[in-house]
């Protein structure tokens, strides 16, 4: 049998984190076994849905590297499908139709809360013996027994079915509704495991009921465990619930976007960095976590810089002229400077604001307390001295600011901070070694001497 996974979101929305890990687990979950990997839009609320989410999925996952291998599977073109199963579940007894009124049934509604009862529908109509009437809804008649599957991620779980009401499988208009087309559609897309988020787990009852009716083979199941916030709470905005093409446009490289949602819940020893290849061979849905994992900012920070740190300078200088850099192959040193640099960036676009510095003036503020009399001393005797005019690299640099300093009995911060400062009208940069070397010694000369006048 061959493995077929799908992801199947509704495009009501961007690709968030949560949403890229489930795509993510499924297509690892389909390559490791030599299977496949399959896109469904969920799209039948006409309403909410939008062509423009279904695209910025598709190019988030073309980002990731999560290509589907089928073309995608638009819920809403299967209605048709969808409407003629429900109805050959109301042939053979397993749905039957329901004329309750919205307010009979707010009645009963109320009824159940008063009697501390759980609000549900009550099967009162189960019965009746109805024919469709043109405003009467199809239900489907739940079994009356409990429902058990092992979630290769949960274990064992078990449903009593009466907790769950009849559910309206097509509305008084005719429309099928979701967890009816989601069954129908893993049927007909021959999904063997269905890996999406725990929030789903009392759709899993309906829809494994629903599959069983319709004589289908039913899939495995598994419940991915939420992602939550650095403070255990739904994600927002600030920590996670970015758009995945934002993490492009902020300089996150993909792979250590990657490496880092699958380490959202998913451990294989101690190991910190995959290859996409190392992903395939490793990866198991028994290895995942049952409890919820921790979205940090700091750790995705961190695999960013892990990877930026080993691309070279070529490949980066691309990856931030894609993002949207003005720099090019013409700015002096750039491949230096990138080298320097991308030892201690978190993204490319903090890369990118780095090498700014590089590129134009200093902006120097005559009220820092690096501009006072004493620092403008130690500046103007360091300029006087040091010799401007040597050919260097980047190690006779180091050590002719190393001999500087001890023969003038200063402690290297007393010239560095200021100089930096000097240098590049920041207080946060490179060594100052690094950057009299990538600025050269005439453009670094000229910036001493504008930071004195
Ligand atoms: N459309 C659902 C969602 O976006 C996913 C349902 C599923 O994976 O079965 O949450």
């Amino acid at each position: 049998m061959t493995e077929r996974t799908r992801f199947a979101p509704s495009p009501t929305g961007h690709l968030h984190i949560g949403g890229a890990r489930t795509a993510l687990f499924s297509w690892l979950f389909a390559r490791s076994k030599g299977g496949k990997f399959l896109l469904r839009f969920e799209d039948t609320d006409i309403e909410r849905s939008n062509e423009v989410y279904k695209d910025s999925i598709i190019k988030s996952l073309e980002w990731l590297n999560l290509n589907p291998d089928e073309e995608p599977v638009h819920q809403s073109r299967n209605i048709d499908r969808h409407k003629s199963l429900a109805l050959s579940l109301f042939e053979k007894g397993a749905a039957y139709y329901c004329d309750c009124s919205v307010e009979e049934l707010e009645q009963l509604r109320a009824t159940q809360m008063k009697n501390k009862q759980k609000p549900m529908y009550d099967g009162r109509s189960r019965e009746k013996k109805l024919e469709y009437e043109g405003k009467n809804v199809l239900r489907y008649k739940m079994p009356d027994t409990s429902t058990s599957f092992k979630d290769l991620i949960l274990g064992d779980i078990t449903v009593e079915n009466k907790e769950l009401d009849d559910f309206i499988i097509l509305r008084a208009d005719g429309t099928p509704t979701y967890n009816f087309c989601a069954a129908v559609d893993d049927l007909d897309m021959k999904i063997t495991t269905v890996i999406r988020g725990d929030d789903h787990l009392t759709n899993t009852i309906k829809q494994l009921n629903i599959i069983k009716s319709l004589d289908g083979t039913i899939p495995s199941y598994a419940h991915l465990p939420m992602v939550l916030s650095e403070s255990g709470k739904r994600l927002s905005k600030r920590d996670g619930a970015l758009d995945i093409m934002d993490y492009k446009s902020e300089g996150y490289l993909s792979q250590a976007l990657l490496n880092y949602i699958v380490r959202l819940g998913w451990a294989k020893d101690e190991i910190e960095k995959f290859t996409m290849k190392e992903l395939i061979d490793f990866f198991d849905l028994s290895d995942v976590n049952s409890s919820p994992s921790k979205f940090s900012l700091q750790l995705l920070d961190w695999y960013n810089n892990e990877y930026i740190k080993k691309s070279d300078s070529s490949t980066l200088l691309n990856l931030l002229i894609e993002i949207g850099s003005n720099i090019d192959e013409k700015v002096k040193n750039i491949h230096s400077i990138i080298d320097v640099l991308k030892v201690g960036a978190k993204s490319l676009r903090e890369m990118n604001e780095n090498i700014e510095m590089f590129l134009t003036t200093p902006n120097i503020d005559n009220s820092n307390s690096l501009t006072s009399e004493d620092n403008k001393k130690i500046i103007k005797d360091f300029l006087n001295s040091f010799d401007f005019s040597k050919e260097d690299n980047l190690d006779s640099i180091s050590q002719r600011l190393n001999g500087y300093v001890s023969a003038n009995d200063l402690k290297f911060p007393q010239l560095g901070k200021p100089l930096r400062y000097a240098l590049t009208g920041r207080t946060n940069a490179p060594g100052i070694g690094e950057l009299i070397y990538l600025l050269g010694n005439e453009e670094s000369k000229k910036r001493i001497e504008d930071y004195l006048e």
